[in-house]
């Protein structure tokens, strides 16, 4: 089965939209998204653009607030503490990644852990790690909801993830500990990545190497996510080779079109818990 994660990030919006419709009837309130957006690189310009427009779709008020790539790290701060404060704005995000003279730690450390939508404060990362209840990072709280969608219970099935940062495979494996999988994580110095891929009941590749996996790298009727998103000449593909594996699989998320709409519909989600949480 190929995970059609277009379809089901349509069905997660609808959701958000419906729910944020009851809200504003109830409450004459909705939710805001404040997205800062610093510098001119292209793919963040494209990032921030989509998740406007999708956000507004769902009834979301969304503002993108811009700078030049030479802003001082002073100036970024103050802003964030303004919207920290300000009773509108239910979520703030920084598009990463941001130019040199600001820190990303600080830039971090300075969003409010109540309106964090990406997760990363350092509070919410560990209330992940505690197994509370919180804001988990958007990318792998999709790739969880596509994974139910296949399989409804989790318990004791072998999870392996590729890839240990703190935007994916670090709160992947949180959220699947939680889930009541065995899981293990690999990197780029694990010494048998195909030997630890073909235990795996649920493999997710977020590394962003072309065709990482191979075909004879994954076990029949395992659940494959694909987080990579890698560009090869004009074509875009992910961590797996999903051509030598599709038949095998019980399921897999293609390239694009699989993991990619989750991770703005999940923002949106996120935004939503934030505004009921305050
Ligand atoms: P990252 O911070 O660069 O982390 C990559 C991880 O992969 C690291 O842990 C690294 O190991 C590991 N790795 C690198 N080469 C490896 C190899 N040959 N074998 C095994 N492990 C290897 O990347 P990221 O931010 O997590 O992103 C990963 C991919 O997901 C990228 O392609 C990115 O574009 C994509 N992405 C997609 C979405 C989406 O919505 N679909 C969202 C975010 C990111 P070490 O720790 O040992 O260095």
């Amino acid at each position: 089965m190929i995970i059609d994660g277009k379809k089901e990030a349509a069905l997660l919006r609808s959701e958000i939209r419906e729910e944020i419709s009851l809200l504003k009837e109830k409450h004459n309130k909705a939710p805001g998204l404040s997205v800062i957006l610093i510098g001119d690189f292209v793919p963040s310009q494209i990032y921030v653009k989509n998740k406007e427009r999708n956000s507004k779709e769902v009834g979301i008020n969304s503002e993108v607030i811009k700078y030049s790539k030479d802003v001082t790290e002073k100036e970024v701060l103050n802003k964030i503490e303004e919207l920290n404060k300000k009773e509108s704005v239910s979520g703030i995000l920084v598009q990463l990644p941001l130019p040199r003279q600001i820190s990303k730690e600080k830039i971090i450390n300075a969003i409010h852990p109540k309106k964090d939508v990406d997760g990363f404060h350092p509070v919410n990362v560990g209330n992940l790690s505690s197994g509370y209840k919180t804001i988990v990072p958007c990318t792998p709280l999709g790739c969880l909801l596509l994974i139910k969608k296949i399989e409804k219970n989790l318990s004791g099935k072998h999870a392996v993830i590729i890839g240990r940062s703190n935007l994916n495979g670090k709160p992947m494996a949180q959220l699947l500990l939680k889930e009541n999988c065995t899981v293990t994580v690999v990197h780029s110095k694990t010494k048998d990545l195909k030997a630890e891929c073909l235990k795996a009941d649920i493999l997710i590749a977020a590394v962003g190497v072309a065709n990482l996996v191979k075909g004879d790298w994954v076990k029949k009727d395992s659940i494959i996510i694909d987080v990579g998103i890698n560009k090869v000449g004009e074509k875009l593909v992910g961590d797996v080779d999903f051509e030598a594996m599709k038949d095998k699989v019980k399921a897999i998320t293609p390239v694009p079109g699989g993991v990619g709409p989750m991770t703005i519909a999940c923002l949106l989600k996120n935004t939503l818990e934030c505004f009921k949480a305050r």
